[in-house]
């Protein structure tokens, strides 16, 4: 017997990491930011109310798996590890969601990521029909959280945030990427910074908790300055709850990389996003945020923390990188990356170091001034 699926999109915020995921859209209706190649060879549409339901039974189908396999393992019901553990081996389970819902259960079955881009496209009655559903179904449910667009969710009414709200939906993860114009044009994010502050403040005033994602690296050598700078003045009007950030890297299937190709687009090297990173943070003014660096591809994910009180701290974070000798900086580069070291703090630590130096000598002794090359590569094999 075929054992029961349901549908899956492909991405998930790093916080989301033991949410269920439910797709409540395929792909991203807008599909031209130049960064993103997520969805590229992906047309958008819309799932019908009745197919989201369907895979909502589906999952409930799989949780009553699960626990009669606990019963008939001995585990009396309890989701516990050695279950878990079970099922993540067993090859049955390659393909459908017994081993995301099994994770989920182990958790806590709290939270839940709805897939795909621009979840607010949908009409709002049936945006609220999917929650209650949700929440009736699983009352286990805590958070309930989705990505969209800015463009999308200016056009909703504040009552509209509300009734989504009132249904269960918890946050929503936007991504900012930069509060430029020029940039937001240049990189086809097909939304203006005032838009961006416009859907954000109705997200607050709405009490939907709000996640703010900004990109690193972004303006590249020619407008980091103004990225920085004015991407700080747009957080500082909306006040989100979270400010994450992320850094760029471009690959050969983003269109951006048209760009670099044509000598158009310069991006930065790791040291010159940490200054942009510096001029970006030290600008946020007046607001009451927690800035995350929860994505793999940043160099100092250390730099985190509560806005106002941590923002000394996280500049003197990065103060104490930037003031690191050139050969340093180097060697914690390549550890960070290699997943050598996990703070700046790992350089005193001789067992890490003299490993990353072991494998620096070995670079360079393999291909002269090979570093930059093996650090690029290095950041590639993550996304
Ligand atoms: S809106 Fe989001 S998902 Fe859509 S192309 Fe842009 S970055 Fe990608």
């Amino acid at each position: 017997m075929t054992p029961p699926s349901y549908e899956q999109g492909p991405i998930r915020p790093p916080s989301e990491a033991y949410s269920l995921l439910l797709r409540v859209t395929r792909n991203c209706p807008w599909n031209r930011c130049e960064f993103c190649h997520t969805y590229k060879k992906e047309k958008f549409s819309l799932r019908t109310v009745e197919e989201v339901k369907r895979d909502i039974d589906t999952i409930q189908e799989i949780v009553s798996g699960i626990k009669s396999l606990s019963w008939r393992v001995g585990l009396g019901g309890e989701i516990a590890a050695p279950l878990v553990n079970l099922i993540l081996k067993d090859p049955q389970h390659d393909s459908d969601g017994f081993r995301q819902v099994a994770l989920w259960l182990y958790n806590g079955s709290k939270n839940v990521f709805l897939q795909d881009g621009d979840n607010l496209i949908l009409k709002t009655d049936q945006f609220v029909e999917i929650l209650n559903d949700l929440k009736k179904t699983f009352p286990s449910i805590e958070r309930v959280t989705t990505y969209s667009r800015s463009k999308t969710v200016s056009k909703k009414r504040i009552e509209e945030l509300q009734d989504l709200k009132n249904a269960g939906l918890s946050r929503i993860h936007i991504g900012l990427e930069s509060g430029y114009d020029p940039l937001l044009q240049y990189i086809k994010k097909g939304v203006t910074a005032q838009e961006h502050i416009e859907a954000g403040k109705k997200v607050k005033e709405s009490g939907i908790s709000l996640s703010e994602y900004v990109i690193l690296g972004l303006g590249g050598k020619g407008m980091w300055r103004e990225h920085a700078m004015e991407t700080a003045k747009v957080l500082n009007q909306i006040n989100p709850d979270f400010i994450r950030v992320r850094t760029l890297k471009v690959l050969k299937t983003m269109l951006l990389y048209q760009k670099i190709e044509k000598g158009e687009f310069n991006p930065l090297n790791d040291n010159e996003v940490i200054e942009e990173e510096r001029l970006l943070i030290g600008h946020l003014e007046g607001i009451r945020s927690t800035l995350f660096s929860d994505h793999i591809l940043n160099l100092l994910q250390e730099v985190e923390g509560k806005l106002p009180e941590e923002k000394e701290k996280m500049l003197k974070r990065i103060d104490y990188y930037l003031a690191l000798p050139r050969e340093e900086k180097d060697n914690f580069r390549l550890g960070r990356r290699a997943g050598v070291y996990q703070s700046v703090e790992d350089l005193s630590k001789p067992e890490l170091r003299n490993q990353v130096d072991r494998s620096l000598q070995q670079i360079e002794s393999e291909r002269p001034g090979g570093l930059e090359k093996a650090l690029s590569d290095l950041m590639e094999s993550f996304i």
